[in-house]
């Protein structure tokens, strides 16, 4: 599903007045998704369209005054080689509309019989589709993910066998699977995804992410992470990540239960205690863990509370896993202080995204002492120089659902929030939000980061140069992993640890990996990201030699 907030551009090109109109008010008043329609009547002025404007989809009618039948499709095809086409035919014509998809049309829909649901749903898939054949593997993130790696195995001089293997994951499973929306007559198909980057070093483990721009390449490299994450800790996992692309804000409870309980059923052969072990990510909580745990226990016969961490305590969850990332990256932001010699106490700190990991974070380090500055979600952000009150940001958001209006700052954007001087950046948010456009202008002392890959291999080189110090999100965001493997160790082994011990402990893994990046930084001269992919690559190859190859 196309993501509902972002907006789709349609050319239509229909010589007939009234049938432009009808399509055009179908679309300007489909619900959820926002649709741009230019609309042209002839063939001549499409392909005008299409030299010059960004044009997601074409509504194409195939009989026209300047071109007739197939050699329209043909024509317009020539100029958007790569746009998907949807032929509009009549019900008399759909021999014509046929042949029009033969040729590589994405679909026909008989004018007579449009619905509003008909079309989007038709401009959706058309969009999916055209996206799977340009490779599901495309992906930014998996880019960054797989550069970092190659510059980790360079420096190790790493066997280049290993090196191969360990490019890409050992299981991806794609599926795409039908769910029910509230409104019984519509059927929506979504794609979902597993990935299990390596199994060497134990079950895998990784979390699962709602995303309307979710695809293989980004749960490749969630996955490629989690394997560096948990080498990093020394826990006995390798990495793996799933999701679904699906847009979950705005479903229902009952919609969101469906989705998750059917994603769950087609991924059942993938995962289990001791293979693979979910957990929550961008777009799920603990409530979806829930479901998944149901789901997955009611197929084997018996409750599995260990098939996922980050499930609601009162299931079997541990104390504190809902706090853990966030927690963990202000034990690393400790760790960072100390070896730069900086007080935390009255220090400043900023933080992007205000979910899961951001609103911890924030709570977090304004309980150990630091003012927090801003704070984004989603809908923007707010800042306030003397320091938000961050009880009154989350009340508002309890109520609000978002940050948008909240009265504890004033409005800033998400862009101006990242280059605010402060001591302490914790982008918490998304991948690639300091690029080699805007590090050159971040003016903070430690950047912490809670995302996943917020942080592109140019903008790490200039943050270099400006003194940045990085606390790479495979350490800084590593306290949900560390937290999930005590779940899973008194979920299988029916211990019950109290929340200081779980805290202890996650403090002291959080300060060892801190212990064995810096190390390796300062002897080799290294930045700490790659010193942090040095020591996880290398133990992930040592593992991997000593087992060797089979058969
Ligand atoms: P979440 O869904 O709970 O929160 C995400 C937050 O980011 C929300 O506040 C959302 O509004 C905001 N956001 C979304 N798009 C944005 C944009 N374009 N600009 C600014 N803010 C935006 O997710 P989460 O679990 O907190 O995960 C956040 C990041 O942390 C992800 O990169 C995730 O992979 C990573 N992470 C999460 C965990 C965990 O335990 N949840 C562990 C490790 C890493």
């Amino acid at each position: 599903m196309t993501a509902p907030n972002r907006t789709v551009t349609v050319l239509l090109i229909e010589d007939n007045p009234i049938h432009a109109r009808l399509l055009r008010g179908l679309l300007d008043h489909a619900e959820g998704q926002p649709f741009a329609v230019t609309a042209v009547e002839t063939a001549a002025a499409g392909v005008q369209c299409l030299a010059h404007q960004p044009v997601d989809v074409v509504l194409l009618d195939l009989v026209l005054p300047d071109s007739q039948e197939l050699e329209t499709y043909v024509r317009v095809r020539a100029h958007a080689p790569e746009t998907p086409i949807i032929i509009l035919t009549g019900l008399d014509d759909t021999d014509l509309a046929r042949h029009a998809v033969e040729a590589g049309a994405q679909d026909y829909l008989i004018k007579t019989q449009l619905n509003a649901t008909v079309l989007t749903r038709s401009i959706h898939y058309a969009l999916q589709l055209v996206r799977a054949r340009r490779g599901e593997w495309q992906s930014p993130m998996l880019r960054l993910a797989q550069q970092q790696f190659l510059k980790a195995a360079h420096l190790l001089q790493l066997d280049d066998n290993v090196r191969q293997r360990l490019l890409f994951p050992q299981r991806s499973l794609v599926v795409s699977f039908p769910f029910r929306r509230d409104d019984h007559e519509q059927v929506d198909t979504v794609f979902g995804y597993r990935v299990q980057h390596l199994t060497t070093m134990g079950p895998t483990k990784g979390g699962i992410r709602y995303h309307q721009d979710l695809g293989l390449g980004d749960v490749s490299a969630l996955a490629m992470w989690m394997t560096w994450k948990c080498a990093l800790l020394q826990l006995p996992f390798g990495g793996a990540m799933g999701g679904v692309r699906v847009d979950p804000t705005d479903f229902s409870r009952g919609e969101l239960q469906r989705l998750t309980r059917r994603y769950t059923a087609e991924i059942l052969g993938m995962i289990g205690p001791e293979r693979d072990i979910l957990a929550p990510d961008m777009g799920t909580d603990e409530q979806v863990m829930a479901w998944v745990m149901d789901t997955y226990s009611q197929h084997v016969g018996h409750a599995v509370p260990a098939v996922v961490t980050g499930k609601p305590v009162v299931l079997g969850g541990s104390p504190g896993r809902r706090d853990a990332t966030g927690r963990g990256l202000v034990f690393a932001v400790e760790e960072a202080a100390r070896v730069l010699d900086l007080k935390l106490a009255g220090a400043t700190a900023v933080v992007q995204g205000f979910g899961n990991v951001g609103s911890s974070a924030a709570r977090l380090l304004a309980a150990a002492g630091l003012r927090v500055l801003a704070v984004s979600d989603v809908s923007g952000g707010i800042h306030n120089a003397g320091g938000l009150d961050l009880a009154a940001v989350a009340q508002y958001v309890a109520e609000h659902r978002l940050l948008a209006g909240c009265p504890a700052g004033e409005a800033i954007a998400n862009s101006e929030l990242l280059e605010l001087p402060c001591d302490v950046l914790v982008p918490a948010a998304l991948q690639n939000q300091i690029t080699a456009d805007n590090a050159g202008r971040i003016r903070c002392r430690i950047l912490a980061e809670g995302a996943n890959g917020p942080t592109t291999l140019a903008a790490d080189e200039i943050l270099a140069q400006h003194d940045v110090f990085v606390v790479p999100d495979i350490l800084a965001n590593a306290g949900g992993v560390a937290a999930s493997y005590f779940e899973w160790v008194q979920g299988t082994q029916n211990l019950m640890w109290s929340l200081d011990e779980i805290n202890a402990r996650l403090r002291r893994l959080i300060a060892e990996a801190f212990a064995r990046t810096h190390a390796r930084a300062q002897r080799d001269k290294l930045d700490m990201r790659t010193a942090a992919l040095l020591e996880s690559v290398d133990r992930v190859t040592r593992a991997k030699l000593l087992r060797g190859l089979f058969p």
